[in-house]
């Protein structure tokens, strides 16, 4: 044996720093309440707290506490405070913490069935129960010739769902010889910014997106998308893809997917919808009348890392067709060659997503789903949701404030009647307070505050917090300086 030493950490180190860690982040989630939620490090600043050069010898990880607390934590904005109110939350949990861990200690890279069975089938048998769970349309099980996976991001999503419309449309043609300068595609303009990135990778080219303009609740116009169409395919073009949205990310828009659906179908479109963040609301009966028309659809996808408890990332995609995506996907090195794979009888998610490696994400989401159960689940949802319409309503009694639009679910887009300067100055205020972190829009031009109720522990107590906050910003803003000069801010 060599007397040299491993290097490596020992089984109980593991145990012992691995329980100091879990003890840890149980005491965050403790504390995290009190803690500024938007970092308010400066640019640079925890960079220059790390040692310029890499460690030459390892050292106890013991250490590393003392940095978590002091260089670390500090440059943390706390998406896991209650108070976290902005964009779209990206909430955990402790299971889900646990299955991710699980995912780590396991190591595994489940590229194909065969480079471990476990992480395929159970990750096939989620998304079935993720489709049950939220009424998918039946065309998305693996029953028959539809199914689900898990993409990293609803980004990932988008650029599979266009590259396997682009090669649905020109016959694979696309794959081999490069793209069809013809192909053009459609989405809003309240679309996720994802969309225009994926046409750009996908090699569409920006300038072949036509951005399809909204009405007053930031739903598409499908007067206007059935005119850009017709357009396009009287000038030569190849509409190909259509993208909508259920809750868009500034104002929670639900684009009419009947409709959109229709137009596709009629016109030889892959539809793809977008549920991001809102799709989640589905776990609740009273609330999927949002996914109306999304039996229409050639994919969706929705987040279980932005409202459902699980860490990011976390996307469940779901294809009616998986041959299509499978086709457009697909490539078979020899070194990729085995029996199961040419039997035919397995799942390979390699050819449903763009890299080839793949962590064992399914493995959080069962820990959530396990944990909460269906009936878990639907209490916070519908909880977050009664908490966001009753912050609407404190905004709709107060004379200085007004909502932007009536807010379908769990976000409430808002102002102050005083203008640009005003909201600016509630937000710069309360954001730099530390003790709520909410976002804006730009709605129909004006600045627009954004309250999104989804954080895991998110109470009434601190959305009542939050509310009193932004009362009293706004009579900050009041008393200083005059009016005249308020005006010209
Ligand atoms: N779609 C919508 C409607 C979103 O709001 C977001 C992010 O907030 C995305 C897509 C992108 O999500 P991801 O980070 O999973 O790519």
């Amino acid at each position: 044996m060599s007397d040299h030493p491993s290097y490596h950490m020992t089984p109980e180190e593991f145990r012992r720093l691995g329980y100091r860690l879990i003890d840890w982040i149980a005491d965050y989630e403790q504390r995290v309440a009190d803690l500024p939620v938007l970092s308010r490090a400066e640019p640079g600043s925890i960079r220059a707290q790390l040692p310029a050069a890499p460690p030459e010898q390892g050292e106890a990880l013991d250490r590393v506490f003392e940095d978590l607390e002091r260089i670390i934590l500090p440059g943390i904005t706390h998406w896991q405070s209650p108070n976290f109110f902005a964009y779209f939350p990206a909430n955990t949990s402790g299971p889900s913490i646990l299955g991710d861990l699980l995912c780590s200690g396991l190591g595994v890279q489940g590229m194909l069935w065969a480079t471990s069975p476990a992480c395929t089938e159970l990750e096939t048998q989620l998304l079935d129960w993720m489709a049950e769970l939220l009424a998918l349309p039946a065309e998305f099980r693996s029953a028959g010739a539809g199914g689900g996976v898990i993409q990293d991001s609803a980004s990932g999503a988008a650029l599979c769902a266009i590259i396997a419309a682009r090669e649905r449309k020109t016959g694979l043609v696309s794959n081999e010889s490069g793209c069809d300068g013809r192909l053009t595609a459609y989405a809003s303009t309240e679309a996720h910014s994802s969309i225009e990135k994926a046409i750009k990778i996908a090699g569409i080219g920006r300038k072949n997106l036509r951005l399809i303009p909204v009405d007053e609740r930031s739903a598409m116009r499908t007067g206007e998308l059935e005119t850009a169409i017709r357009t396009d395919i009287a000038a030569g073009r190849l509409p190909f893809f259509v993208s909508a949205t259920i809750g868009t990310t500034a104002a929670n828009g639900l684009d009419p997917l009947p409709e959109i659906g229709r137009i596709a179908s009629q016109n030889g479109l892959w539809f793809h919808v977008d549920g991001a963040m809102s799709g989640t609301a589905a776990l609740c009966p009273e609330f999927r009348y949002i996914q109306e028309g999304l039996e229409f659809a050639d994919s969706y996808c929705t987040n279980p890392h932005k409202w459902m408890f699980t860490n990011f990332d976390c996307d469940c995609m779901f294809v009616r067709d998986r041959s299509a995506l499978i086709r457009a996907l697909s490539i078979l090195p020899e070194y990729l060659r085995n029996r199961a794979t040419e039997s035919g009888a397995v799942i390979d998610y390699r050819d449903w997503q763009i890299p080839l490696g793949r962590r064992f994400r399914s493995l959080k989401l069962w820990f959530v789903l396990r944990h909460y159960g269906r009936e878990g689940l639907q209490y916070h949802i519908r909880r977050h949701v009664a908490l966001a319409q009753e912050f609407a309503g404190w905004v709709t009694a107060h004379p200085d404030f007004e909502l932007a639009l009536p807010p379908p679910l769990n976000l409430v887009c808002f102002r102050h009647r005083g203008g640009e300067a005003a909201n600016q100055a509630i937000l710069d205020g309360i954001n730099r307070s530390g003790k709520a972190y909410l976002s804006h829009a730009r709605l129909a031009g004006q600045l627009t505050l954004r309250l999104c109720v989804g954080q895991t522990r998110t109470e009434a107590e601190h959305v009542k917090a939050v509310w009193q906050l932004i009362q009293q910003a706004a009579a900050a803003w009041q008393k200083t300086p005059s009016p005249e000069s308020r005006g010209k801010q």
